[in-house]
């Protein structure tokens, strides 16, 4: 089984690492790898105190909001997210084909 590598423009081989999931412990809600993504990939979403996902926002148990992974079919493997993250959050993969 082979990593699955890309190429860039001038032919080198570079290996896509995807967004897998954020450290919701770590994470401060910043949206600073929200805005960086340009895939449809992140979506920040509010926490209770219990550390369960609410999805009214105007809910009084809001506790905190987070970034979430809600879509990782859309990533492409670039790793800006991590790499603009100030929290070390980040977990990616490599895929294998
Ligand atoms: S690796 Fe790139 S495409 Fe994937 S979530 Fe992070 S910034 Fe978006
Ligand atoms: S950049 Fe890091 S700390 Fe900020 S919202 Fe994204 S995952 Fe959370």
């Amino acid at each position: 089984m082979a990593v699955l590598t890309g190429l860039t423009f001038g032919g080198k081989t570079w290996t896509p690492k995807f967004a897998q999931s954020i450290d919701e412990h770590k994470c401060i809600g910043c949206g600073r790898c929200f805005k960086i993504c340009g895939h449809d990939v992140l979506l920040l979403r509010a926490m209770n105190e219990e550390g369960e996902f609410v999805d009214d926002e105007d809910d009084d148990e809001i506790e905190k909001k987070v970034m979430t992974v809600a879509h990782p079919e859309n990533c492409i493997g670039c790793g800006a997210c991590s790499r603009i993250c100030p929290k070390n959050c980040y977990t990616h993969v490599e895929l294998n084909n």
